[in-house]
Order: C-alpha cells, then sequence, then structure tokens
C-alpha cells in the first residue's frame, strides 16, 4: 500500500524526467508498425487491427442516425440531466475563453494586428477500452465547436466490434458532434492522420487515450496538430491541520483507480493527518470495485510525504508539477499565488478533483507527467491559429527602409534587401505622386 517518503527521500524517487520516458519505450515498434500499415493500406489494415484488438469490424465504421437515436433510450434519464447540466457548466466556462481578433498598433500609416480563426478539421479521440468517459466527449468537443471548428469529427474503438457506448453517443450528441466513427487505438490516430477510404482525415488530434494512442499521437505530430501527449493521470494534495484524512484518503483513492500507473501524492505539515489519511487509504480501498488497480497505483507510483511547511510543500508541489492539485489547507484561496506548475487547482475541502473531472467547467484534459511546467490544460485556444496582419503606406516603408536592408545585409539576403530598395528607387524617380 502507499507508503510515507521524506522530502528528499521524495525528490530522488519521483522527480526524474527519466523514469516516466522509459514507460512509453515498450509500445513504440508496435505503433510505428501500425502508423506505417494505416498509412499504406488503408482500410484494409484497419479492419485487420478491429479484429485484433477490438473484437471484430464493426459493419459501418460510420455511427448511423439509428444508433443515435437508439442510443437516447439506453441512458438513464437522470444521467441524460446530469450531462446536459455539465455542459452547460462547461459551455459556459470556455465560452469566456473566447479571444477577439484585434488591430494592435494603428498610427497614420501603419497598421498591424492579430487574426483568430478556428481549425477547419478537428479529430477528438474518446477512449472506451477498459471503461467509457463521457465526460471525455464534453471536455473534447465543447471547446473545439465554441472555437468555430467547421468539422468535428469523433472516434471512440467499438465494444465487441460493433458499437459504441450509448453514453458517449448521447454525450456527443449533448456537446453537438455529428460524425462519430467506431474506431480506438493507434490506428484510429493513423487513420484521423493520414485518411483511409471509409475515414476522410482532419487537421488536428486532440483527447486522451491510453498507451498506444499516446504515443500514435507523438509519432503523427507534424503531419497534423496534436494538443498534448496524456500520460497517466496524477494527484498532489497539500493539506495541513485542518484538512480531513477521510476526504484525502478518497481523493488519492479517485486517482489511484484510473490505472496501475496513476500517482497519488500528499504533501502534509501535519503527522497526524498523514496517518490518519494512510490508514483512511487502506479501509476505503478495500470497499472499491477496482481496488486491484488502485492498490497498483498506491504501491508502486503514489506517495505521502511530511513536509516542515508550507512553503516546502509547495515547493515539491512546483517540481512535480501535477495535473491535479487539490489545497486542502485553512484559508485555500491565499495559497493561489504560491502555485506555479500545474494543470489545474482545486481550492479548500469541498472542490474535490472529480467536480472538475465532469462538472464544473474547466477542462479535464490537462498536461500530466510533469509537462504542466511548459504547457496548459485543454481551451478553446488549442482551436484556433493566430494569424497576424500587417500594412505600411509608402511613406512608412521609406522611412524604415535604411534599418531593413541593413538587417538583411548583415544577414547576407540580397534579394530582402532588393525587394526595399526597388520601392526606395521607385520614390526616387519621381513615379509616386504622394
Ligand atoms: P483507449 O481507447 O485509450 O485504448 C483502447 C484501444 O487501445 C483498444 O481499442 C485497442 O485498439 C488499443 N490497444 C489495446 N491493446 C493494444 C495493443 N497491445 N497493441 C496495440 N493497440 C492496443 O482506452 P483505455 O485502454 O481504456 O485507456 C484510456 C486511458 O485514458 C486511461 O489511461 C485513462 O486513465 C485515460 N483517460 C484520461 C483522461 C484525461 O482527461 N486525462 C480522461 C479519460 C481517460
Amino acid at each position: 500500500m502507499i507508503s510515507v517518503y521524506t522530502p528528499d527521500a521524495f525528490r530522488a524517487s519521483f522527480l526524474s524526467k527519466q523514469k516516466i520516458r522509459e514507460d512509453n519505450q515498450s509500445v513504440l515498434k508496435d505503433v510505428q508498425a501500425i502508423l506505417t500499415n494505416v498509412q499504406q493500406n488503408g482500410d484494409e489494415a484497419i479492419e485487420a487491427y478491429a479484429q485484433k484488438f477490438d473484437g471484430g469490424v464493426p459493419s459501418n465504421w460510420l455511427v448511423t442516425k439509428d444508433e443515435k437515436e437508439k442510443a437516447w433510450g439506453e441512458v438513464a434519464e437522470e444521467t441524460i440531466v446530469a450531462l446536459k447540466r455539465a455542459a452547460e457548466n462547461i459551455r459556459s466556462f470556455h465560452q469566456k475563453q473566447l479571444p477577439t481578433s484585434r488591430f494592435m498598433k494603428t498610427e497614420a500609416d501603419i497598421t498591424s494586428g492579430q487574426l483568430y480563426r478556428a481549425i477547419e478539421n478537428v479529430g477528438i479521440y474518446v477512449p472506451g477500452g477498459t471503461a467509457s468517459y463521457p465526460s471525455s466527449v464534453l471536455m473534447n468537443a465543447i471547446p473545439a465547436i465554441i472555437a468555430g471548428v467547421e468539422r468535428v469529427v469523433m472516434v471512440s474503438p467499438a465494444r465487441n466490434g460493433e458499437s459504441i457506448s450509448p453514453l458517449l453517443l448521447v454525450a456527443a450528441e449533448i456537446a453537438g458532434v455529428q460524425e462519430i466513427y467506431k474506431i480506438g487505438g493507434a490506428h484510429a490516430i493513423a487513420a484521423l492522420a493520414y485518411g483511409t477510404e471509409s475515414i476522410p482525415s482532419v487537421d488536428k488530434i486532440v483527447g486522451p487515450g491510453n498507451a498506444y494512442v499516446a504515443t500514435a499521437k507523438s509519432l503523427v505530430f507534424g503531419d497534423v496538430g496534436i494538443d498534448m501527449i496524456a500520460g497517466p493521470s496524477e494527484v498532489a494534495i497539500i493539506a495541513d491541520e485542518t484538512a480531513n484524512p477521510i476526504f484525502i484518503a478518497a481523493d488519492l483513492l479517485a486517482q489511484a483507480e484510473h490505472d496501475p500507473f496513476a500517482r497519488s501524492f500528499l504533501f502534509s505539515t501535519s503527522e497526524r493527518v498523514l496517518e490518519e489519511a494512510k490508514a483512511e487509504v487502506e479501509k476505503q480501498c478495500a470497499i472499491l470495485p477496482r481496488k486491484e488497480i488502485a492498490e497498483q497505483a498506491l504501491q508502486n507510483r503514489s506517495a505521502l510525504v511530511k513536509v516542515t511547511d508550507t512553503d516546502e510543500a509547495f515547493e515539491l508541489a512546483n517540481q512535480l508539477a501535477p495535473e491535479h492539485l487539490e489545497i486542502q489547507l485553512d484559508q485555500p484561496m491565499n495559497y493561489l499565488g504560491k502555485v506555479r506548475n500545474a494543470g489545474s487547482v482545486f481550492l479548500g475541502n469541498y472542490s474535490p478533483e472529480p467536480l472538475g473531472d465532469y462538472y464544473a467547467g474547466p477542462n479535464h484534459i490537462l498536461p500530466t507527467s510533469g509537462t504542466a511546467k511548459f504547457s496548459s490544460g485543454l481551451s478553446v485556444d488549442d482551436f484556433l491559429k493566430k494569424t497576424t496582419f500587417l500594412y505600411y503606406s509608402e511613406k512608412a516603408l521609406l522611412d524604415a527602409a535604411p534599418d531593413i536592408m541593413n538587417l538583411a545585409k548583415v544577414e547576407q539576403l540580397e534579394g530582402h534587401a532588393r525587394a526595399i530598395q526597388v520601392r526606395v528607387e521607385e520614390r526616387k524617380g519621381g513615379i509616386s505622386d504622394e
């Protein structure tokens, strides 16, 4: 079960990037072969992989109108209501992220600015191997639709080779996604990136998935855009004497049940909270249906750390750069300024991570494995491109001409200098009437 570490032992065991990379190496070769095969053989290749990994080849890759309608009858009414409320919260949060195109510098004869344009074709991967995640449909699709993406394509593996979970189909319709294919794994990423006879390609692929999916996304990057390379999920909790060990244990387990590679950490200034949380984890784990998975994650990849003060807790958490950071401290809002690296922050004893996973509005597709040091969770921004523009009048260009020609010449790009020079000479010849 979960062990107690000193801050130094924690640093030595958990703050090395090398360990995270090793896990990905084992699937790299398989995924490379899958990508090449799909690129060369299209539908024939995806049929073979569907047969091998997903229990059969669906009679139609594209989900039909009938299949979508049938799905609504198979999902409980209270779940439909909860999904609609969650969608509304997510929509409202992401709507506020929309930037506007703007003129950034306007003088009498100089104008520059930036246009925002949505990516035209986006593929969203929704995991479907070991469980169904309707929340991932909402979190992927809603920001894309708000950004103005014209064609949002969803892919998810078929269960027993034939159908996608009705939960995913209902969530897709609530989010506003029309085009859905029954395909998953690395071959789905290949199909989205390169296209097959049945599945047209897209410009960018987003969404979480297992190691095969994540590795495939990393390999197609460059041919298409991707959001991020998602690793196993993780949570870090910073807690003091005022925190509730029962809540903490439940939150550590909520993360650990994801998969055997998930990671849960507690940094506490209180010896009592640490000890009680440890005992609670063992007690609560015993009743979880996914306890075998949680036990593996807690045994090998998680830690309880006794810190001397909250500054040390934030130093360790910032170095870890966790996907989720829970701050269960007295007056939690006072500590927001100490967060430097984290995907998403949950403040106080009553803002546990599942609130954000499913419902509140911020996105749950977040940077993992320390990548919060340089990247952010999914947002409307991921579906937009920025195009800058500029306008100079003849006079404005002639004023700037000596500087530009000088810079072109020091870079030994005579053609660049001449593009300015011809305009200066035309002016000297008196052709312009300005
Ligand atoms: P998945 O859809 O990502 O992967 C299943 C597919 O993997 C299968 O359909 C199959 O095609 C392929 N596959 C399986 N074994 C293979 C093999 N040996 N070789 C090649 N391909 C193989 O579903 P999953 O496996 O359940 O994984 C989902 C992951 O997504 C989990 O790790 C989960 O924690 C994560 N997740 C993350 C978030 C998030 O926001 N970060 C949300 C939901 C799920």
